[in-house]
């Protein structure tokens, strides 16, 4: 089947064979071998591959621009030691469900793309979904350009030392206007699939969440000679902070972690002169989420007043809530419904292309099931029986968008 045989394409490419993890960061080497297999795997189904000016990959069958284009895809970077399935699962899914089609005679009355957004994880630049934000404006370009990696290297650096234009990074009218819908399928990252017994779920919406970056300054000291007394250490306001966050968190019904953290000088027998840390925060709605946060910056402000501590926070990126459109949402749910699979809907917490381009096109997601519900992980997993599932599931869905 077309599924496993590009699965077993993919999956060798980015991998560390230490952790079995996936870094697969934007404008690296891994994500160049992705962008390749990507080419090699749409040519091979005879679909027109494009770039457009943010990164984003694109594979065509038929004409895009005049009708309204069905698009469907995800991802292919990952976090810092990622699973398999988180962006990869919704590219495969794409394209073994257009070889579905083709196999069994379809002709689609409109295009039908293959998308696969760059840098979706911030995991290298910090704004999480930045290809589609890009194309879609919701980020400037200038401010794009001059994000950061941890090495110092901007976007506009790495962009171009893969041999692409930065300059030409911005809002693409032309192309969003081509496109009628898009249906995102991604690994579920969580467990209400399992819990329910069911393969395949429709997504009802996407949590209101953002990250922000909290600078805990200090002083660097001798951590054998300096008494506990005369220390002004910035981790100790910071572990507060993020104990704070979970009781802030559980007290909301929200979420808040902090899992980056950069101390420096970094040394084992030294008093930290910085803490660098990171909270992300979701919630149900952006009022909880504004509490949540506001009360994680005040815990923060006492903790390091405290200390004699300085502490400033700045917000990186927040992503407002998504509904997805209600009529396609229903529409997979009454397609899918009619090929015999009961497909719950879904609210998730994660934050997703999809969510992005919500706020111009028609867009809807499928959720295929992760028995044990772990994501962002090596241990991160889905039963091939439920991803050919979810092929079934995409198959019919865009047999039904690109019908007429
Ligand atoms: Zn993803």
């Amino acid at each position: 089947m077309m599924f496993a045989k590009l699965w077993a394409e993919l999956l060798p490419v980015g991998r560390d064979e230490a952790t079995g993890g996936y870094r697969r960061y934007s404008w690296t080497g891994s994500d160049a071998a992705c962008r390749a297999w990507f080419a090699r795997s749409a040519t091979q189904l005879g679909l027109r591959t494009d770039c457009d000016r943010n990164g984003n990959l694109w594979a065509w069958w038929g004409r895009p621009g005049g009708q309204q284009a069905v698009v469907t895809g995800s991802h292919l970077d990952s976090v810092p030691d990622g699973g398999a399935y988180d962006g990869p699962l919704g590219v495969v899914s794409a394209f073994a469900a257009i070889a579905a089609l083709r196999d069994g005679g379809f002709r689609p009355a409109r295009p039908i793309g293959v998308a696969a957004f760059t840098e979706e994880e911030g995991a290298r630049f910090g704004v999480a979904c930045l290809g589609s934000r890009l194309l879609t404006g919701a980020v400037t370009p200038d401010v794009a350009r001059a994000l950061q990696d941890r090495d110092g290297v901007t976007l506009a650096e790495a962009m171009v030392a893969a041999g692409r234009d930065a300059s030409a990074i911005g809002p693409d009218e032309e192309l969003l206007a081509g496109i009628g819908a898009y249906v995102e399928l991604h690994v579920e990252q969580g467990k209400a699939l399992a819990d329910l017994g069911a393969p395949i779920g429709v997504a009802d919406g996407i949590w209101p969440h953002g990250r922000w970056r909290f600078d805990f300054a200090g002083r660097a000291d001798h951590a054998g000679t300096t008494r506990l007394a005369d220390r002004q250490d910035p981790m100790l306001p910071y572990a507060a902070t993020v104990l704070a966050a979970r009781d802030v968190a559980q007290h909301y019904g929200a979420l808040a972690t902090f899992a980056k953290v950069v101390a420096q000088p970094g040394a084992a027998n030294a008093i930290s002169s910085t803490v660098q840390a990171w909270l992300d925060a979701r919630a149900p709605d952006e009022a909880t989420l504004d509490t949540l946060v506001s009360e994680v910056c005040q815990a923060a402000g006492t903790a390091a007043d405290l200390h004699g501590v300085a502490v400033r926070q700045q917000c990186e990126s927040v992503s407002p809530p998504v509904s997805f459109d209600p009529g396609l949402r229903d529409r997979l749910t009454s397609v899918l419904k009619a090929a015999g699979t009961a497909a719950p809907v879904l609210p998730t917490g994660a934050g997703h292309d999809a969510g992005v381009l919500a706020a111009r096109i028609p867009a809807a997601m499928l959720f295929v099931r992760n028995p044990s519900g772990v994501s962002h992980s090596p241990a991160e997993h889905a039963e091939m029986a439920d991803c050919e599932a979810g092929v079934v599931a995409l198959t019919a869905v865009l047999a039904d968008l690109a019908a007429q």
